[in-house]
């Protein structure tokens, strides 16, 4: 097998994670790098673990994801209606197998902590009691109840298949574009082309509605546009709250311009603190400082790392959190 590489990229989660805590960014993709070699120093096969926690509010929105992904993948070319029961009787079923797998360290067990769901609750905190587990699986539920009244989530399950360019991609060289020499991972939810040449990037919501952050948008844009040769000023973005039964649209182009000048200033910044720019390599852990702002350091997986377990550990619930997670897993 070929030697793997770090590549240098830019995604919408790291350039957050970066401007939150330079230090996060660091464990996160570099010093994390090799970690699942159990030769690998301890500190990187530690960042690697940790990597890998994720909270409870993340867990229900990949689940969301990844069994909405998985039915429209098969979905067969005649129409039908959105199959509620069995959406929330398979996403269940899912978020209990990994809610055991978390609870009883499987990871540990067989040593694959990236195979293995390991929730922050259970790592930090006390776990999982029945009433998160009960409100986690009526959060699926409701999701799935207001994908079935939203009628875009029903087109989703009419319209001809042939029109999906893009599902959930699981596979990580489909998150990947090459965008004026830079990589660029991108992981949208759903990419559907309209009959008259436009395509609409969906991303699917399970919380509640939030400020959308236009930039990210447009990072999705800028994705779409490179993988599909398809304009900026053909694509619309839609975010489904399906939990909270809204939709908001955008035309990607608002936040072009603002999300060039992150990934410009993002490229600069990191390029400046590699001890090694042509093979992407962070020598020194001290030009990543760690940050001032403690307080995020409660809901940092990095914690055990840092040293920094004074204060008590505090879960992160925003769905804000659980797109990082997948652009994480991503890029
Ligand atoms: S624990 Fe705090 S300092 Fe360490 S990576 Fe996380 S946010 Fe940064």
């Amino acid at each position: 097998m070929a030697d793997l590489v770090n590549e240098f990229a830019f995604s919408w989660s790291r350039y957050k994670i970066f401007y939150q805590c330079a230090r996060k960014l660091y464990w996160q993709h570099y010093g994390s790098w090799g970690g699942w070699d159990g030769d690998a120093p301890a500190p990187a096969r530690l960042a690697y673990r940790l990597k890998q926690l994720k909270t409870l509010t993340m867990l229900v929105g990949e689940t969301f994801h990844a069994e909405l992904a998985e039915i429209l993948r098969r979905r067969p070319p005649t129409p039908k209606g959105v199959p509620v029961d069995r959406l929330k009787a398979d996403m269940e079923r899912r978020l209990l197998k990994r809610l055991r797998e978390s609870r009883n360290a499987d990871w540990e067990r067989y040593g694959d902590p990236k195979h293995y769901t390991i929730l922050f609750e259970d790592y930090y905190q006390r776990g999982i009691d029945a009433a998160m587990e009960a409100e986690a699986k009526d959060v699926l539920h409701r999701s799935v109840e207001g994908l079935a009244a939203e009628p875009f989530g029903r087109r989703m399950f009419t319209v001809d298949p042939t029109q999906f360019k893009l599902i959930d991609p699981a596979n990580i060289a489909d998150t990947r574009v090459v965008w004026n020499g830079l990589t660029l991972y991108a992981s949208p939810d759903l990419v559907i082309a309209d009959p008259g040449g436009g395509l609409h990037i969906i991303d699917w919501k399970t919380g509640r509605p939030f400020k959308p952050d236009l930039a990210q948008l447009a990072v999705y844009g800028i994705f779409v546009t490179e993988k599909f040769g398809v304009p900026l000023e053909r694509l619309t973005a839609h975010l489904i709250y399906v939990s909270a039964r809204t939709r908001e649209e955008h035309n990607v182009v608002e936040g072009v311009e603002e999300a060039k000048r992150g990934i410009e200033t993002y490229v600069a910044d990191i390029r400046d603190r590699l001890t090694d720019v042509s093979a992407n390599v962070a020598g020194d852990i001290d030009r990543f400082p760690m940050t001032q702002k403690r307080t995020l350091c409660r809901s940092c997986n990095f914690r055990e790392l840092c040293g920094r377990l004074d204060e008590p550990a505090l879960s992160a619930s925003g769905e804000d959190e659980a797109d990082q997670s997948a652009t994480a897993a991503a890029g």
